[in-house]
C-alpha cells in the first residue's frame, strides 16, 4: 500500500466523513499540485489538555479518541506514559519547541506581585533556538496556528515561523474555526517547499463549550460555571471552584461537580479528536501527504478532575496533570518507542526522524501567584518538582519529598514519605535559579494579546 493509499484508507476507515465533507472541496487546486517537495511533510500536534488515561487510546472505557485509534491500527507508534516537562501550556510548548527542560528556558510563571492580577509570565528568551527555526534552516517552509491563545506571537514561541496564527479565544472559534485557519494557511502555502505545520488543538481545554450530544455521556446545559470571575478578576468567593479547592464543599456536592466534570472532560476530548481527524483531512485535501509525512502527536499537560483536592491544570505534578499522550505515525514506517517513561521532549527528535534521546524523565512546576490569590492560598503556593525512573516516581513538593510505586498505586494516592535524591535537589536547586533570574517584566504585546483572550483584566 502506498503512503497515498494509506493515507486515503485511514480518512475512510476512521469514521470523519462526516467531518471531512464539512470541507470545501478546492479539485482544482489539488489538480494544481504537480510540482512536489522531496522531503516529507512534518506535522506537530499537541492536543492541549490531554491526559493518557483518558483516551480510549490508552485503555480508557469511553470512545474519547477514535482517530488516535486509527492511526495506531494504520500502524503509528502510541505511548501512553510520556510526561510533559512542564505544569501548564506556555513552559511546555516553550520545552517542546526547545529541546530544553523548563528551569533551562525560564519561560514559566514569575512571583513579582505587582503582577499578581496577570497572568505573570516571562516570554521565551529570544537567543535560544527553536524548532521551527532549525526545519527553516533546512528548507522547509514553517507554518502554524494555535488554538491556544497563551502561544501569543509576543510569548516568543512563533518565532521561526513563517506563517502563525493564533486563536482570540477559547471554544467556538476552536474545531471548525482552527481548521478554516489551518486550510487557509495550507491555501498559501509555496508547493515547491516541504511543509512543517504545527497545529495546538485547544478544544480539551475549559470552559467546554457545548458539543454535538453523543450517547456516551450525559448533556450540559451552556458552559461550565464552576470557575466563574467577577468584574474584578476575583474568582467568586463561594463559586463552586472556590468551596472546591478550600474543602468546603459537602461531599454529595463535590462528588457531583466531579462527575460533571468528568463527563464534559471525555465530550471535549472526543471533540479535540475530531478537530484532529478534520486537521489530516485537510492536509489530505491539499496533497501534503504526496511526499510522505511523519506525524507527531502529544499534549501539553493534562486535566485534574477534582482529584487531590484540585481542579484545572497548571500548578502541580502528579500524574493527571503531566502523563500525556505521544503518538508518531510515520509513512515511511513508524518508528517503535521505548517502553516506559519518556519525555515529551522526545516529540521535537521524533518529529526530526530521530531516536529518542536517553534522558532523564523529569517536570518542574512553578508556584503561580494569580493561583494563590484566586484560591484564597489553597493552591499554587508550591515549587514542585518530579523526576520518573521506571515505574517509580520521587514527587518533592515545597520541601516534601514522596515516593510512589505508579505500578501499585497510578494516582498517587498513597506515597511514602523520602529523602530527596540528589536528581531532584539539582531540579530544584536549578528552579530557583532560574525564577531568581526572571524579570518580572511582562512584554505589553503579549499583556494585549492576553487581555484579548480574557485573560487579563
Ligand atoms: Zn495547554
Amino acid at each position: 500500500m502506498t503512503s497515498r493509499e494509506k493515507f486515503l484508507s485511514w480518512g475512510l476507515g476512521v469514521g470523519v466523513l462526516s467531518l471531512a465533507l464539512a470541507f470545501v472541496r478546492e479539485p482544482m487546486q489539488m489538480a494544481m499540485h504537480q510540482a512536489q517537495p522531496t522531503e516529507p511533510t512534518l506535522v506537530l500536534i499537541v492536543l492541549d489538555t490531554v491526559r493518557a488515561d483518558h483516551l480510549s487510546a490508552c485503555g480508557y472505557e469511553r470512545p474519547t479518541s477514535p482517530t488516535l485509534e486509527a492511526l495506531v491500527q494504520d500502524g503509528a507508534a502510541m505511548h501512553c506514559q510520556t510526561y510533559a516537562p512542564g505544569s501548564w501550556t506556555f513552559p511546555s510548548h516553550a520545552s517542546l519547541f526547545s529541546g530544553l527542560e523548563v528551569p533551562e528556558h525560564g519561560a514559566h510563571f514569575v512571583g513579582d506581585q505587582a503582577l499578581l492580577r496577570a497572568l505573570a509570565i516571562q516570554p521565551l528568551d529570544g537567543e535560544i533556538p527553536l524548532l521551527a527555526e532549525d526545519l527553516q534552516a533546512q528548507g522547509y517552509q514553517t507554518r502554524g496556528v494555535s488554538g491556544n491563545p497563551v502561544l501569543a506571537e509576543a510569548s516568543g514561541l512563533g518565532r521561526g515561523f513563517e506563517d502563525w496564527r493564533v486563536a482570540p479565544g477559547f471554544g467556538p472559534w476552536n474545531g471548525d474555526g482552527l481548521v478554516e485557519q489551518v486550510t487557509d494557511s495550507l491555501r498559501m502555502a509555496d508547493l515547491d517547499r516541504p511543509l512543517f505545520l504545527f497545529v495546538n488543538i485547544a478544544d480539551a481545554h475549559d470552559p467546554w463549550y457545548p458539543a454535538e450530544e453523543v450517547d456516551w455521556v450525559p448533556s450540559y446545559p451552556g458552559t461550565l460555571a464552576y470557575f466563574e470571575v467577577d468584574d474584578a478578576g476575583q474568582v467568586l468567593p463561594d463559586g463552586p471552584w472556590q468551596r472546591y479547592v478550600q474543602g468546603r464543599m459537602p461531599e454529595p456536592e463535590a462528588q457531583e461537580l466531579r462527575q460533571e466534570v468528568t463527563d464534559r472532560y471525555d465530550r471535549a476530548l472526543a471533540q479535540s479528536d475530531a478537530t484532529l481527524a478534520a486537521v489530516l483531512q485537510t492536509l489530505r485535501d491539499h496533497n501534503w501527504d504526496g511526499a510522505g509525512y511523519r506525524v507527531v502527536i502529544t499534549s501539553d499537560h493534562g486535566e485534574f478532575l477534582g482529584e487531590h483536592g484540585i481542579l484545572r491544570h497548571g500548578r502541580y505534578l502528579y500524574e493527571e496533570n503531566n502523563r500525556v499522550p505521544l503518538l508518531v505515525w510515520d509513512s515511511a514506517g513508524s518508528p517503535t518507542l521505548p517502553s516506559g517513561p519518556l519525555s515529551m521532549l522526545a516529540a521535537r527528535e521524533l518529529i526530526l526522524g530521530q531516536a529518542p534521546a536517553e534522558r532523564p524523565v523529569r517536570a518542574v512546576a512553578f508556584p503561580d501567584p494569580l493561583w494563590t490569590e484566586q484560591s484564597g492560598g489553597a493552591l499554587g503556593t508550591e515549587l514542585s518538582v518530579a523526576v520518573w525512573e521506571g515505574q517509580s516516581k520521587e514527587h518533592w513538593i515545597a520541601g516534601q519529598s514522596m515516593q510512589v510505586d505508579l505500578a501499585q498505586d497510578p494516582l498517587e494516592l498513597a506515597p511514602t514519605s523520602s529523602e530527596p535524591s540528589e536528581q531532584v535537589t539539582e531540579r530544584v536547586q536549578a528552579a530557583k535559579t532560574s525564577a531568581a533570574r526572571q524579570t518580572g517584566e511582562m512584554d505589553p504585546a503579549l499583556q494585549d494579546a492576553l487581555r484579548a483572550a480574557g485573560y487579563l483584566e
